[in-house]
């Protein structure tokens, strides 16, 4: 009888797990389960599967490569979330105890994604279409190697360096205070801004605060820096975890305060958090100091947990941290469209544009403004472009705007042979580059509406180079670790 129920009970447990998963797919309507557990002690190892399945599960958002090994050959993974040209760059772990950086983005990964698949709304904005325009890029653990140490001690390491390592953390044999990368350098005293005044507390390889003999001396600062300057990013945040503070000012040039102010204060409204006020004599070396001198963009150091000493921050702040910045990607992805789009003129253009699916279109190239119908795939003339965006022309709708990633450049077919002999042997396809012409059949064509483009000079100067061409290309696979 005991064992009959048992046998039942197990079965229908059984029946259960089978079915369950194909239930839950059916009833979710494109929601899917959630990828990423960030209540757990969330390591190396379990953020690179989750990187993979999230882009298993997001093929048409989500991409991933690495951009060069660790001191002790571990991957730094970018995740790239979005299809648009314009860039905004996170990253997290720096520093070895405050992982939790890495699950907050992880997490952020996983929303922006989820809420694109299903048709999510952000004030009136679809966030499916600001990911035409702009891309995430995320390096969620800059430290793989001090964040190993932190968690997993010294069994993680070779044998020949525990000595030195142990060291390192002052003869301790506990791990739990490391903020360093594994050779003992702090990641983010290593970026060349006011480096040589950096104040040192420490001289040596050490578990923290060491800046190294000289700037990007760790591979890691090394990579971030390389990585960073290719990339041109719009924005970047650099997470920490110590204060429930941001830093955002660098000896920022008094002519980007105003922007980098309004953009501080909206992100210290969003969480809660207070902006720090810049110091007269501030310490350099660290990652958004770097940013912020060498790009003239606004970057932040938010810090997303309370102050909790030489260790790491317990999980059980977890859902504090996250209604703090649920949103925040969404504020963070905006303001990096809206200041990118800043700098752009409408400008006339010529070419012929091919949609391979179907595509929202905009009677203005600006996302907040309202959207038209949408438009069947096929092929369609260019007339004008604005930064991310193309103007096309609909017979019997007139023109309207489109994102740039959704286009692809059309290639006429190839002739089919014909007997008569054709003047040109060599019919090879040719693509309409949509460079600018002074003879586009723009002015027969007038527009159905007034387009608020030509937008005035404005007093943000931006500097780095144009995002429209920085469209991504696919990336290789990685090998599993
Ligand atoms: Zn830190």
């Amino acid at each position: 009888m005991h064992l009959f129920l048992r046998k039942r009970t197990f079965l229908l447990l059984l029946i259960l797990a089978i079915l369950l998963p194909t239930l839950v797919a059916a009833s979710g309507g494109g929601s899917k389960q959630a990828i990423v557990n960030p209540k757990q002690l969330y390591s190396y190892e379990l953020m690179t599967s989750d990187i993979k399945k999230l882009a298993d599960a997001y093929p048409e958002l989500i991409r991933y490569r690495s951009i060069g090994k660790s001191e002790y050959g571990r991957e730094l993974w970018v995740m790239e979330i979005g299809n648009g040209p314009i860039n905004v760059l996170l990253n997290a772990s720096h520093h070895a105890r405050e992982w939790i950086t890495t699950i907050t983005v992880m997490n952020m990964a996983e929303t922006m994604a989820a809420s694109t698949a299903k048709q999510g709304v952000w004030k009136q904005l679809n966030t499916a279409d600001l990911f035409d325009h702009v891309t995430f890029q995320i390096v969620p653990m800059v430290n793989p190697d001090g964040v190993t140490l932190q968690q997993k001690g010294l069994a993680a390491f070779p044998q020949q360096d525990h000595a030195g390592l142990i060291k390192m953390n002052k003869n301790s044999r506990d791990f739990k205070r490391w903020k360093a990368n594994g050779k003992g350098v702090d990641l983010n005293r290593q970026y060349p801004a006011d480096w040589d005044t950096i104040r040192q507390a420490e001289y040596a390889p050490s578990y923290k605060n060491y800046k190294g003999k000289k700037p990007l001396e760790a591979k890691e600062a090394q990579l971030m820096y390389n990585f960073t300057k290719q990339l041109k990013p719009e924005i970047a945040i650099s997470y920490h975890s110590s204060g429930e503070i941001i830093f955002w000012n660098f000896k920022t040039k008094a002519s980007n305060l105003p922007r980098d102010r309004a953009f501080v204060q909206a992100y210290a409204a969003m969480t809660g958090y207070r902006a720090v006020a810049p110091e007269a004599n501030p310490s350099g070396g660290g990652f958004t100091d770097w940013f912020i001198t060498e790009f003239g963009k606004p970057a932040l150091t938010p810090e997303i947990a309370p102050a909790v000493g030489e260790t790491n921050v317990p999980l059980s702040y977890w859902d504090r941290i996250w209604k703090q910045h649920k949103d925040t990607m969404w504020l963070i992805g905006t303001t990096a469209y809206e200041q990118a789009m800043l700098s752009e003129k409408a400008k006339k253009a010529s070419a012929t544009i091919e949609l391979t699916s179907p595509a929202t279109t905009y009677r203005y190239p600006d996302l907040n403004r309202e959207t038209a119908k949408g438009v069947k795939p096929g092929v369609y003339k260019v007339t004008r472009e604005k930064g991310s965006w193309y103007e096309i022309q609909i017979s019997g709708q007139g023109s309207r705007w489109i994102a740039k990633s959704m286009a692809k450049p059309w290639s006429k077919p190839k002739p089919t042979p014909t007997p008569t002999p054709s003047p040109t042997p060599t019919a090879s396809p040719v693509v309409t580059p949509p460079s600018p012409s002074p003879t586009a059949p723009i002015a027969s064509e007038p527009s159905a509406e007034p387009t608020p483009t030509a937008a005035p000079a404005t007093e943000i100067p931006i500097v780095a180079g144009s995002p429209a061409s920085t469209i991504p290309t696919p990336l290789p696979t990685p090998s599993s670790t």
